[in-house]
């Protein structure tokens, strides 16, 4: 909304390109563009599905951002989520200037940054909610929101056309574990400004009501912490630190020590008490090895893996393969996170697998161990009650949710006094706004690109998802026949090499090698592993991998073929 009373002659329009996360969970990328300054919230991506063999990550095609090479001039976050920034190492360096967000944020960024050999210099810039930076025509405004993690913000971007919110993502948490409430006031106010157009989370939308607190859990693990007579395992997203704290406080209660389990579990809740988010009373917290040296009754451990991801720590725990941490039949392992969508095989096999270990499971479907961090239609429908915009575009979901929320939205302000119209955009949109307003125009390349994390840089596109990984490095196939009731071998495996290039000499012996590396491996798994077959399929192609990486220095695509017979 512009403030002069005569319009005028614009020279230019202000751009939004979403390049994920409309239309898909997951990698939520955003570029704003006036003249020659671009600016990109977040840089997010998204999990493949367990069938997507050979990606590890799923990030926007940027080709836009490289279009705009050299006038990409700050990257903006909202939160420490990976769908927010998982992608920046990949997105990074497209930009020419800082990074803002805020502290709990950039200390989750950070070792990504490095893991990449990314050298940032000073271009890290911790902000705080109400401070504002400036970036050529923009003004940006950091407003705290609650969210399932701490330091979360929803942006206000002052551009030559109007004001823009984007709300990141959030719940309206009133009780919030830290005590750093949504900044209603601040939405309220901007609401009565003037704001042009609102970007909102629609991530709940189909959800009725409201989300509630994260305090909400705290009941029903009371009855846990109370009734379990062994150990203690917890496991949920290794971010969730507010989930971290509930546990910590109950752990200090009912006399247990606390272990973090899981590398990234580690890496975040040092990081979270570095920076004052996370509390641990002196002494009461151990190391994963001393887990099994404390009497089981007296320990809690917090875990990753509760999406059953086959190498992180509760999947290894299920199946008695972890270093440090056993179960037994006095012991209670709880699934206190959602399961994202497709995960619920892998989730489903751990839960087998705990139950043969003689422990209790519990999940969100038992008791209430787990509450959203997105919020449902009513918070949804009071920030835009709020923010009042001229246009609102729903963001963060697949295209029914930003339908919906489309028309929650139309309902919510049909007797208002102006207005909202509502711009429903998918990745790739350009969504314009200049003196005659705002509307959905041209497209942008947008797309997925997937990525290898064993390489360096990308993969391939969706069509042929691992295309240049195959030119490269090729694809090696193992046909596995194995015995139906014991899961074990049948014979020697067939290793099919295309388009993987050794010496004519050296192939024939290196693919009986492969073949016995996939026996040795069969020969180390007991009985229960064996007749996992999402475990074993990804067993052997991790092994495999590091074989041929070991053996030739290239790494080809691994697809294994488990046959059952
Ligand atoms: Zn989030
Ligand atoms: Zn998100």
């Amino acid at each position: 909304m512009y403030q002069s009373a005569t319009p005028p002659v614009l020279p230019e329009a202000l751009e939004i390109v979403p390049l994920g996360g409309l239309g898909e969970f997951g990698m939520n990328t955003m570029a704003l563009s006036w003249g020659n300054t671009t600016i990109v919230i977040d840089a997010g991506v998204m999990f493949p599905d367990p069938d997507q063999l050979g990606v590890d990550l799923i990030i926007p095609d940027l080709s836009w951002l490289e279009q705009k090479r050299g006038q990409v001039k700050a990257l903006v976050l909202t939160h420490g989520h990976e769908d927010h920034i998982g992608g920046v190492p990949h997105l990074f360096p497209l930009v020419t200037g800082p990074i803002y967000a805020t502290a709990f944020t950039l200390a989750l960024v950070q070792p990504k940054l490095e893991e990449h050999g990314i050298d940032v210099g000073d271009r890290l810039r911790t902000v705080r909610p109400r401070e504002i930076v400036t970036v050529g025509p923009f003004r940006i405004e950091f407003i705290r929101v609650t969210h399932s993690m701490p330091d979360c913000v929803a942006l206000a971007i002052e551009t030559p056309v109007g004001t823009i919110v984007h709300t990141g993502d959030f719940k309206i948490d009133q009780t919030p574990i830290d005590g750093q409430h949504f900044d209603l006031h601040r939405f309220a106010e901007l609401g009565a400004r003037g704001v042009l157009a609102l970007f909102a989370d629609s991530t709940n939308i189909e959800r009725k009501g409201f989300t509630g607190s994260e305090i909400e859990v705290i009941e029903a693990f009371e009855e846990i912490f109370t009734s379990c007579r062994g150990k203690l395992v917890v496991a949920t997203f290794s971010s969730s630190i507010y989930r971290m704290q509930i546990l910590v406080d109950l752990a200090a209660q009912f006399d247990r020590m606390v272990a973090f389990v899981g590398r990234s579990m580690i890496q975040n809740a040092e990081a979270a008490q570095r920076l004052g988010f996370l509390r641990i009373p002196t002494g009461m917290q151990i190391r994963d090895v001393e887990v099994e040296s404390y009497p089981s009754q007296e320990v809690l451990c917090i875990t990753t893996g509760s999406q059953g991801e086959p190498q992180s720590a509760l999947p290894r725990i299920a199946i008695d393969d972890h270093r440090y941490v056993k179960l037994g039949p006095d012991d209670t392992v709880v699934l206190s996170a959602r399961a994202i969508p497709g995960n619920e095989k892998a989730i489903a096999r751990v839960i087998n697998h705990v139950a043969r270990r003689g422990a209790d499971v519990i999940h969100d479907g038992i008791k209430h161990v787990h509450v959203s961090g997105h919020g449902s239609e009513e918070e949804l429908k009071l920030v835009l009650s709020l923010v009042r915009p001229r246009y609102f575009v729903p963001i963060h979901g697949e295209y029914r949710q930003l339908a919906r929320h489309a028309r929650v939205a139309r309902r919510v302000t049909a007797a208002a006094p102006h207005r909202v119209e509502v711009l429903l955009a998918e990745d790739g949109d350009i969504i314009r706004f200049d003196a005659a307003g705002g509307r959905v125009e041209g497209k942008a390349p947008a797309g997925r690109v997937l990525i290898d994390v064993t390489r360096v840089g990308e993969v391939g596109d969706e069509v042929l998802r691992d295309r240049r990984h195959l030119a490269a490095d090729g694809l090696v196939v193992a046909v596995i026949a194995i015995n139906k009731q014991t899961g074990s071998l049948l014979g020697t495996s067939e290793i099919i090499p295309r388009g993987y290039v050794v010496e004519a000499s050296q192939a024939e012996s290196l693919l009986q090698e492969a073949a016995s590396v996939i026996e040795k491996l069969f020969e180390a798994t007991t009985l229960e592993e064996r007749t996992d077959h999402g475990l074993m399929t990804e067993r052997v192609r991790v092994e495999l991998r590091r074989f041929f990486k070991k053996r030739s220095g290239r790494r080809p695509l691994v697809l294994p073929v488990l046959m059952e017979i």
